[in-house]
């Protein structure tokens, strides 16, 4: 009998991310009358009707509980396109008034969702939208690029009421000063690149540069701390092609022919599957632009995509977090050692920091055991995976048989995986300065 860490939690096959990009408290008036319709708002409306926040609550979560969102978060004045506009765009700070503080702190807090850093302004409008610098492109210096995003953390927080622990380049665009003011501002994980754009054949810095999907699709690391790069690999606009004004054929061809393309597509999201790879899908909160056109992808645009998407993946075994969420179980994970003693017991070598976080360990042989945990508790293995909190002291394999044996059998029945489970990394604090000490 050999006990393993599994890759992901509870060993699943993928972690699986649903991250929207730009929510914002802005709002872009696509037919100038003043009031606000489906597609136009960005986080301005709120929860209100026809709010962009409401329509993915409404229209495509409310079928996929397990789903979990990290949005990332503009939180200064989220600029438009251009510099002469062709619509109205009403851009303010998160933290602009007591009830835009109140949506944006609500939303942190939700056990489904997360809010991650995405710049302040999100960079500088040109006069043509292929003008736009993206903000972290923007940065002249390391120092300029700290001190924004000082600014920046403090109207988050300021709304939020805790600081990001995690965020996304604006664009996917950085420069040779942005991975160190990541790293320095303490964050804990990072989106750096449109990692599946690789697979265009074309060659373009917001794509990254790892060719293999086996490595460009996982995790990695970077800077001193080992800040986690989490890959951004699926566009929730994969399936848009089955559900578009599809041509001549009718009726039950048609049904076929659907069936076919959304197979054939979905292949790209089994692959990484089965290679234990991320599963990060992108959307943007709103299509609206104050440019007049349209930007893609966008949850509204997508929505029939994203729900085929979510129906599929429903049935495997996969494991919805956000992107803090996904950051803990890997540092846990990484800063864990399994040392094996003899019949059946061992002990998880770890630093501090991680005491009490989760892990899921396996056994591959084992399909059916209690594990006995050092605080003398114990939990039922399912599938043969355990999920248990990291503890010093001595863990037991108890086979059926060992179970029944009076000897072992006073293992209580209180710990529950769920329990574990219920633990938020972004409620236990952030710690900004902490180093590592482990050599990655
Ligand atoms: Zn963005």
């Amino acid at each position: 009998m050999r006990i393993e860490l599994c890759k992901w939690y509870n060993g699943a096959a993928s972690p699986v991310l649903f991250m929207i990009d730009d929510l914002a408290n802005a709002w872009v008036d696509t037919n100038s009358n003043g009031k606000v319709e489906w597609g136009e708002d960005w986080g301005f409306f709120r929860n209100e009707d026809q709010s962009s926040f409401r329509f993915l609550e409404e229209r495509i979560l409310r079928e996929y509980p397990d789903v979990k969102v990290t949005f990332f978060v503009p939180v200064g004045c989220r600029v438009g396109m251009v510099i002469e506009p062709q619509l109205t765009m009403v851009s303010e700070p998160i933290n602009a008034t007591e009830d835009s503080r109140a949506f944006f702190r609500f939303i942190h807090h939700h056990p489904n969702y997360e809010l991650a850093y995405h710049g302040t302004t999100h960079g500088v409008p040109g006069r043509l939208a292929a003008d736009f610098r993206q903000e972290w492109a923007s940065f002249g210096s390391l120092d300029e690029a700290l001190q924004r995003i000082g600014e920046g953390l403090h109207i988050f927080e300021d709304a939020a009421g805790a600081r990001p622990l995690g965020g996304k380049y604006c664009g996917y665009t950085s420069n040779e000063f942005s991975d160190e003011s990541i790293n320095s501002s303490g964050f804990t994980w990072w989106c750096r690149y449109w990692n599946r754009g690789l697979e265009s054949g074309i060659s373009d810095p917001t794509f990254g540069t790892d060719p293999d999907p086996l490595t460009n699709y996982d995790i990695k690391r970077f800077g001193s701390r080992g800040v986690i790069d989490i890959p951004s690999t699926v566009n929730g606009a994969l399936l848009n092609g089955a559900f578009g004004s599809v041509r001549s054929p009718k009726g039950a061809v048609k049904r076929m022919l659907r069936k076919t393309y959304i197979r054939q597509k979905l292949r790209s999201v089994d692959a990484l599957m089965e290679h234990q790879l991320v599963i990060s899908i992108q959307e943007h909160i709103a299509p609206s632009r104050d440019d007049g056109k349209r930007q893609s992808p966008n949850i509204f645009d997508d929505s029939a995509s994203l729900i085929q998407l979510f129906s599929y993946l429903k049935g495997k075994n996969v494991w919805y977090c956000t992107g803090s969420e996904l950051a803990d179980y890997v540092n846990t994970r990484d800063h864990s050692v399994i040392e094996h003693m003899a019949d059946g017991r061992f002990k998880l070598r770890h630093e501090m920091e991680h005491r009490g976080r989760t892990l899921s360990l396996r056994s591959r042989d084992l399909p059916s055991f209690r594990l006995r945990l050092p605080d003398g508790t114990s939990v039922q293995a399912v599938n043969g995976v355990v999920n248990i909190p990291v503890l010093p002291g001595e863990y037991t394999v108890m086979t059926p048989l060992g179970e029944e044996s009076p000897e072992r059998g006073r293992a209580s029945e209180g710990a529950v995986p769920d329990k574990i489970q219920s633990v938020h990394p972004k409620r236990r604090g952030h710690r900004p300065n902490r180093q590592d000490q482990r050599v990655y």
